[in-house]
């Protein structure tokens, strides 16, 4: 029974996943936290048990011990499971990648040369690679882009109108994000729906902290609301979203504030943080309930971004017949959730409001059964996303 092992590594941590291909089933699941600080942790989950561990972390390298030698303690045994392969993460492909890589020298040193577009992830992957292949010498290894289902972008849905050659340039373009979760999302809700995949147009939010919407036809992306960088789009945990770019030139001005603090003011002070001081949306709705002003503006301008969105996929699309909310926000919140589709009807879309407060584990539906547009929570699953594609790749080898 083959086995992958999906590795999602950050700057400062590395999360794992060891993913039966037979079952699809998680076999364990782990996570080293604050690498390269001066006091690290260790947790391993297996078989409904928890192993944690404080201790120093150096580097990506001791990481991947650390977690090679928690297998070998804890269990599963990856010789038993038969680990075929690693399927690692990576957050930007640029328009190299558009679809899961084999890894070798060439393609490192490619993913390392788009840093410049996503500093904050890029150089990480590349460390958890390299720390992946000293420890699991001869092991292949496949690299997984976020940005590479949204290759399938039309030019006029990834080109912003800006000087062109200035772009071409420096790689200025709509790249999108979250690929993973809106490729397993929509493959999901076609299954689900029994429907052929490529005959159905579909819109899927994917609301995490960080959020982002999808058009989706005939399970190719055709426009994404993250762009360049996933600063944009939706209003987020801590990042803007949207924005009109001269309030960027007007505070560098006014308020004085530089490149760096304009990046941090927009990437983590923003969005339900920056407007209601609680940076969860948790903490928003309950707020929202209680009567807090701020936490009820927040709530309704995260709902009014949502809903612009819906309706501009409905006519890039021209008309679409399936929504589906995931990720943590998606998944759990039937307030965002009716708040962002409710009042549609005229548009096809018809909430049931029990059904939408009524979700339970696995996908739902939450529009009625005359609903022209079929809505949907589906959960999403990027790691057994991960460890498929890379299962692909080597199956085809
Ligand atoms: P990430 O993008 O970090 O993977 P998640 O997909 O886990 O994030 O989503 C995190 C968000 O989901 C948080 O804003 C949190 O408030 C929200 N969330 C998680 N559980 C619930 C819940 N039961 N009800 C409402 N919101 C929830």
């Amino acid at each position: 029974m083959p086995s992958i092992l999906v590795i999602n590594s950050g700057s400062s941590s590395l999360k794992y996943q060891l993913i039966d291909m037979a079952t699809e089933e998680t076999l364990a699941s782990g996570l080293i936290e604050r690498i390269g600080e001066a006091e690290g942790h260790a947790s391993h989950r297996v078989g409904g048990q928890r192993f944690d561990k404080d201790l120093a972390v150096r580097d990506h390298a001791q990481a991947c011990r650390i977690m090679r030698n928690d297998f070998d303690t804890h269990g599963p045994s990856l010789d038993e499971h038969d680990l075929v392969a690693i399927g690692h993460r990576v957050v930007h492909g640029g328009a190299r990648f558009f679809e899961p890589t084999p890894i070798d020298h060439v393609v490192k040193i490619q993913i390392e040369d788009l840093s410049d577009l996503a500093p904050l992830h890029n150089p990480g992957a590349v460390q958890g690679i390299d720390a992946a292949e000293k420890s699991f010498p001869g092991l292949p290894m496949v690299a997984v882009f976020d940005t590479a289902f949204h290759q399938t972008m039309p030019p006029e849905a990834y080109t912003y109108a800006i000087d062109a050659e200035l772009a071409q340039r420096y790689r200025v373009r709509k790249y999108g994000f979250h690929g993973t979760s809106h490729r397993y999302v929509s493959r999901a809700a076609a299954e689900f729906l029994g429907r052929p995949l490529d005959e159905l147009t579909q819109i899927v939010l994917h609301l995490g902290n960080g959020a982002s919407a999808c058009a989706i036809d005939g399970g190719r992306s055709v426009e994404t609301s993250m762009g360049m960088t996933p600063l944009a789009g939706l209003v987020m945990g801590t990042r803007s979203g949207d924005i009109d770019a001269s309030v960027l030139f007007h505070l560098a001005r006014r308020a004085k504030l530089s490149i760096d603090d304009l990046d941090e003011l927009l990437n983590k002070r923003s969005g339900l943080l920056g407007l209601s001081g609680f940076g969860d949306s948790r903490d928003v709705q309950s707020r929202a309930a209680d009567g807090d002003e701020r936490a009820q503006l927040t709530a309704a301008v995260v709902a009014h971004r949502l809903k612009f969105y819906i309706g501009a996929y409905q006519a890039l699309l021209g008309g679409v017949d399936v929504i589906s909310f995931t990720a943590g926000i998606g998944e759990h919140s039937a307030e965002v959730r009716a708040a962002a589709a409710g009042g549609l009807e005229r548009l096809g879309i018809e909430l049931d409001p029990a059904r939408n407060a009524a979700v339970g584990s696995g996908i739902s539906v939450i529009s009625t059964d005359a609903s022209p547009v079929t809505v949907l929570v589906v959960p999403t699953n990027e790691e057994l996303e991960i460890a498929r594609q890379t299962f692909e790749v080597i199956a085809a080898r």
